[in-house]
């Protein structure tokens, strides 16, 4: 992991909904970029921040509400919503005093949504340089952003950066620059991507040049396309030009099942190269699913402490003789609303690398025979029959946590090393009868070996 870049911050939210710090940087390191009047920064930067939008309509207070808590409840550290007419700016007013995470107006097309939506009180402001670039009202709404201390993401999307009837000819101006320089997007259509990438890049200079010139530094940018190496490129881009922190996403990903691969394929790359000071992650879906996996993406890359619990499990193989899957599920669900320590629990298949994740887990159970043994930080408690492990394994759980947060263990300590039990013996893993063939399989297995 390369450190993160370092920005100027953005401050939104307040005492009641919390303080969002985005960005940031070391003390003695300034961008290359800074403009010379960026201040220096006080600190590291803050924790990348995982944002999402609720899906429903704003002006339908009640579900909105809901909404909302329900996705912060999740973990969202910043909630955006639609804004396309009067009612929805109106429905802040009464929405905003109900929940406790900030939200962010996303204004498309008509520039006085985001003026009322900073007189309802709202904590952000979303523009889109492809549907508001009229001068004099972006300059309102900077204005009005500035008398209330509000930032403003400018979001430049591929698909809507220009004019359709001039997009290809500005393209091919725009784009010769990149043509020479950019070769991983795109693959056979490196050049295309090379146009829109200068076209976008553009945009983003020309739209910040009236923020500049009305000295409004509290900016956070993005630059999304569905191309995810596009992404990879136009955000390393970006981020070598503009001192602002950086928004990151790959929009309209799509469902969660090929959404998830687009998005962690190019937001992870960034965030190891230090690129990324907030995300969303986009689906075709429920927005809880882009807030868990937002999370896990911090988790996984360390970006994050983790909240809850962290689940191992074995993928299974021919080995497997307990219904594992059924029982990651269950486990999951259960430890999901139930954990509150970042506890490591392993659900593993069999003693070949049961006892090793056992060892590393602070809650371990490995399967045998219709059996599973249970471990607590490397100790043994009990040896159970397959219908009673998910119960068992939950108790072990909740009661550690109950231990973590009475002070009397810590998390991630081993007490004994684990001595595997007998492959054919007491937990009857069924060695033997896999070498001769007589294994009975009790559900549908994957193919290959933990
Ligand atoms: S060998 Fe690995 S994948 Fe197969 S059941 Fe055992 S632990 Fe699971």
């Amino acid at each position: 992991m390369n450190p993160r870049r370092p920005t100027r911050q953005i401050t939104l939210g307040d005492d009641r909904v919390g303080i969002i710090r985005i960005g940031g940087g070391a003390p003695t390191k300034r961008h290359p970029n800074a403009t010379p009047d960026s201040p220096p920064h006080e600190g590291g930067p803050a924790p990348v921040i995982v944002q999402t939008m609720t899906a429903g309509y704003t002006h339908d207070i009640e579900k909105c509400v809901a909404e909302i808590n329900r996705l912060a409840a999740a973990g969202a550290d910043v909630v955006r919503v639609a804004v396309p007419e009067r009612k929805d700016t109106d429905a802040l007013r009464e929405i905003i005093p109900q929940i406790r995470v900030p939200i962010v107006a996303d204004v498309h097309f008509h520039f006085q949504r985001a003026l009322e939506a900073v007189e309802s009180g709202v904590h952000k402001i979303r523009l889109n340089p492809g549907n508001i670039n009229d001068r004099d009202q972006v300059n309102e709404v900077i204005d009005a952003c500035k008398e209330k201390n509000l930032p403003i993401r400018v979001g430049v999307n591929e698909g809507s950066i220009i004019e359709r009837k001039d997009k290809q000819k500005r393209a091919v101006e725009l784009g010769k620059f990149f043509e020479k320089t950019k070769s991983r997007s795109g693959g056979g259509g490196g050049s295309k991507q090379a146009h829109l990438l200068g076209l976008m890049i553009a945009k983003l200079e020309e739209y910040l040049d009236i923020f500049r010139e009305r000295d409004f530094h509290d900016i956070c940018i993005s630059a999304k396309s569905m191309d995810a190496a596009f992404v990879t490129d136009i955000y390393s881009e970006i981020s070598q030009r503009f001192d602002y922190p950086l928004h990151l996403g790959v929009t309209h990903a799509g469902p969660r099942e090929t959404g998830a691969i687009r998005s962690i394929a190019a937001l992870s790359g960034l965030l190891c190269n230090g690129i990324g000071d907030t995300l969303r992650i986009s689906y075709a879906n429920d927005p809880i699913f882009e807030v868990e996996d937002g999370l896990e993406l911090m988790y996984a890359l360390g970006l994050r402490e983790r909240k809850g619990v962290d689940l191992i499990a074995c993928p299974t193989c021919g080995r497997i003789q307990v219904d594992l899957f059924t029982l990651v599920q269950d486990v999951r669900k259960v430890l999901a609303t139930e954990i509150r320590v970042p506890m490591k629990v392993a659900v593993m298949g069999c003693i070949v690398n049961g006892p090793g994740e056992a060892e590393g887990a602070d809650v371990a159970v490995f399967a045998g025979d219709r059996r599973g043994i249970i471990y607590v930080q490397g100790e043994r408690v009990a040896n159970v029959k397959e219908e009673e492990i998910l119960e068992r394994l939950l108790e072990e759980c909740r009661t550690f946590q109950n231990r973590v947060e009475a002070g009397e263990v810590k998390l991630g300590d081993k007490k004994v090393d684990i001595v595997p039990p007998d492959p054919i013996g007491e937990l009857g893993s069924g060695f033997d009868k896999i070498a001769a063939g007589k294994v009975e399989r009790v559900t549908q297995v994957t193919v290959g070996g933990g």
